[in-house]
């Protein structure tokens, strides 16, 4: 695609999980534009205002990282080093931990922003070679929990709908999401469907009147936390109204007896209440769902990201499950993914509970098979530490040096205080980044340039597990590399095998052959594939085709017994507000904004729309705390404070405040942090932290 003076590249945007493609034109000065490809079936040329802005963030090189950069104590400046250097001190600190205190003394967090291959190169350094499970991912943040609900009821962590099934609907249930910012192009889907369908109904559950509500026929504003026992109410609607498919739930499920008696043992009406619903409401919303013909469910951040996290998918999956609503058209519970490769980073294995290609850790054929495929005589068959429980074990000492690849936990993290003690007890402190002036920035000791977006090839898989390739466009500045090989260099210095990729084909191409003969097949695809015929939804069983749109519809499902398991809840347990914290946070995102900022925050467009951050709060609620909109307050809890201006807004429920997650150190100035306040409690399954329900007080700031 080029002519003399400009050429065209065909691309992915590298924000949300939508998996947006972009044309990317380069004219003879060099210079980037980003336009929608009308040919991408995932967004049909259309983009948001983050993917229309990309072409800035890739020609602002004002803070990029050039050069490596080291420092032989705590107390003295990095230095610049050639590559030689920096990467001879890391394979040596490295291996000292690992020869002193065993492979389980370092670890790798790495970031749902990655390339498939750059996934798939530290996850076969660390679990093969290392000899370690300490790889995690920043999408342990926002995806953990739908993957444990997925692998629970369906057997895998499998997305089994399209978007093509959105146009196929009639019922949409957004459960703990606001695509109309999170994931616009979805939403536009939706809402355009919509115009042309009336009768299309959309529920919301949201405890925040959200842009997503623009659309819905009914917004559910519940009381932040009790999700689950909303939908058990409405699967008790479904049953008592015999709204649910009998044949279905007989012939493909088990736990259908054991649900009904735990959803049939509390009254709709206290339900109701927990809630804080009407019942008129919970009917309403039973109704849309067991009566459509195509039902559904999206959800995001608003159920993962909690101490029941999992139990909240279950429960939501659970009404697919007993009104048959999948494996058919315009049907299915669809997670939506929050980054743009969460799903690619899964499909490799890249976490410290999963194993390539969805083969499970635990089964020792699998890691075996795994082994034998990378030439080492074992993968270790305990889990390493999570993306909290790493942190946590730089604390204690357990873990001594951390590689910490594209993100910035310092910001994105819970309960930032104990991140930053975390790295400060860190013996060792790798950070391969573009950027050198971010929050963990501040804590390397050993700080690797890597290149970005646009300046490497290789692939994504968004939230309908197509799977996309992205073409190098322009160089990287100065000496940054392919993280993938700057991986690949360091598993060279360790004397490791098996990392003498020619390019990112090649590991792409790895990756590829050790999915064969699983759930997730793409053995057969390949950048030239790729290249020629555009993007594949996995599993891609026959080259003459574009992969698998819908799964299960066949109602074979992935557990042992083929069968899906639907599941009761279990004890609950959230953090309670008291006399001391008596409001209920949540955060999340806005809509031009992209995590810590660290791309979005350079772009005076996208700052234009919402320029600082903010707590939400109800103005009754602000009344009574003698609170103006607009004047700063303190915000706080035993975790920490932050100081920040109100914004009121009766679209929140009383006892709630809203903080974006975005703002830390954005163009050198320091913002209040979000996750100051947030509790690192975890979900007990997925190991998912809890943003979504953190006690804490409000107050007016006073000048001391
Ligand atoms: Fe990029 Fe997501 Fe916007 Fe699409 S919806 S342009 S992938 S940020």
């Amino acid at each position: 695609m080029q002519n003399a003076r400009t050429q065209k590249f065909k691309s992915t945007c590298s924000y949300c999980g939508v998996g947006c493609g972009v044309i990317v034109e380069k004219n003879a000065k060099g210079q980037i534009k980003v336009t929608g490809d009308e040919s991408h079936p995932s967004n049909k040329g259309m983009l948001c205002s983050k993917g229309m802005n990309l072409h800035y963030t890739v020609a602002d090189q004002s803070d990029r990282l050039l050069y490596p950069e080291m420092r032989w104590a705590r107390n003295q400046p990095r230095r610049r080093v050639d590559w030689d250097t920096a990467l001879e001190r890391a394979s040596a600190v490295f291996g000292t931990f690992i020869d002193k205190h065993g492979p389980d003394s370092v670890g790798f967090y790495v970031s749902g922003q990655c390339l498939t291959e750059e996934y798939y190169t530290v996850n076969k350094l660390a679990k093969g070679f290392v000899g370690t499970n300490n790889i995690d991912t920043n999408s342990r943040l926002c995806m953990s929990s739908a993957v444990a609900g997925y692998k629970k009821t369906l057997g895998e962590d499998s997305v089994p709908i399209s978007y093509e099934d959105i146009e196929l609907a009639n019922c949409f249930f957004i459960a703990g999401a606001n695509p109309a910012w999170c994931h616009p192009i979805i939403f536009r889907r939706i809402e355009a469907h919509k115009e042309k369908h009336p009768d299309v109904k959309v529920i919301v559950a949201d405890p925040r009147k959200t842009q997503s509500c623009s659309i819905a026929d009914l917004h559910l504003q519940l009381n932040p936390g009790t999700d689950t026992t909303l939908f058990q109410a409405i699967a008790r609607c479904l049953i008592e109204d015999g709204r649910i498919d009998e044949s279905f739930v007989e012939d493909h499920t088990d736990g259908f007896d054991e649900l009904k008696m735990q959803v049939m043992a509390q009254p709709l009406r206290e339900a109701a209440k927990i809630c804080g619903l009407k019942v008129q409401e919970i009917k309403q919303a039973a109704r849309w769902i067991g009566d459509a013909n195509g039902y559904i469910s999206m959800w995001a951040m608003g159920l993962n990201q909690s101490v029941d996290g999992t139990e909240k998918n279950l429960a939501l999956i659970n009404l697919s499950l007993i009104t048959g609503q999948i494996g058919k058209p315009g049907a299915g519970p669809f997670s939506l993914t929050g980054q743009p490769n969460a799903m690619g980073g899964r499909e490799v294995g890249g976490m410290a509970s999963l194993l390539s290609a969805h083969r499970d850790l635990s089964n020792p054929a699998h890691r075996r098979e795994v082994a034998d495929r990378w030439g080492v005589s074992s993968v270790p068959a305990e889990p390493g530490y999570t993306a909290t429980e790493m942190f946590d074990a730089l604390r204690s000492g357990a873990m001594k040096a951390i590689w910490i690849i594209c993100t910035n936990p310092v910001v994105s993290m819970p309960h930032s205080a104990i991140v930053e003690e975390a790295l400060e007890e860190a013996r060792f402190v790798v950070v391969q980044d573009i950027s050198q002036n971010s929050e963990t920035t501040d804590y390397a000791d050993l700080l690797l340039p890597a290149a970005g977006y646009l300046e490497k090839e290789g692939t994504m898989t968004n939230s309908e597990r197509r799977i996309s390739y992205l073409n190098k466009v322009v160089d990287p500045p100065g000496e940054a590399l392919p993280d993938a090989e700057i991986l690949c260099r360091f598993a060279r210095k360790m004397g490791y095998s098996g990392f003498d990729f020619e390019d990112a084909a090649a590991i792409f191409s790895e990756h590829c052959k050790l999915t064969e003969g699983t759930n997730i097949d793409i053995s057969g695809l390949s950048y030239e594939y790729l290249k020629q015929n555009g993007t594949v939804q996995w599993p891609f069983l026959n080259e003459s085709e574009e992969g698998t749109r819908r799964l299960f519809t066949d109602h074979q499902f992935y557990t042992p017994n083929g069968r899906a398991q639907i599941h009761t809840r279990g004890e609950k347990r959230p953090e309670r507000p008291g006399e001391d914290h008596p409001f209920v946070l949540t955060t999340g995102r806005i809509r031009d904004q992209w995590h810590t900022m660290t791309r979005t925050g350079k772009v005076s467009r996208l700052n234009q729309h919402i320029e600082q951050p903010y707590v939400e709060i109800h103005p009754k609620d602000a009344k009574e705390y003698g609170i103006r909109d607009g004047e700063v307050v303190q915000v706080s809890n035993d975790r920490g404070e932050v100081r920040l201006n109100a914004s009121f807004s009766d679209g929140i429920k009383r006892g709630m405040l809203f903080i974006p997650m975005h703002w830390g150190k954005v163009l050198q100035k320091d913002y209040p942090r979000a996750n100051n306040l947030t509790s690192d409690r975890i979900d007990p399954v997925s190991k998912e932290p809890d943003f979504k329900y953190s006690s804490v007080a409000i107050t007016k700031f006073k000048k001391e």
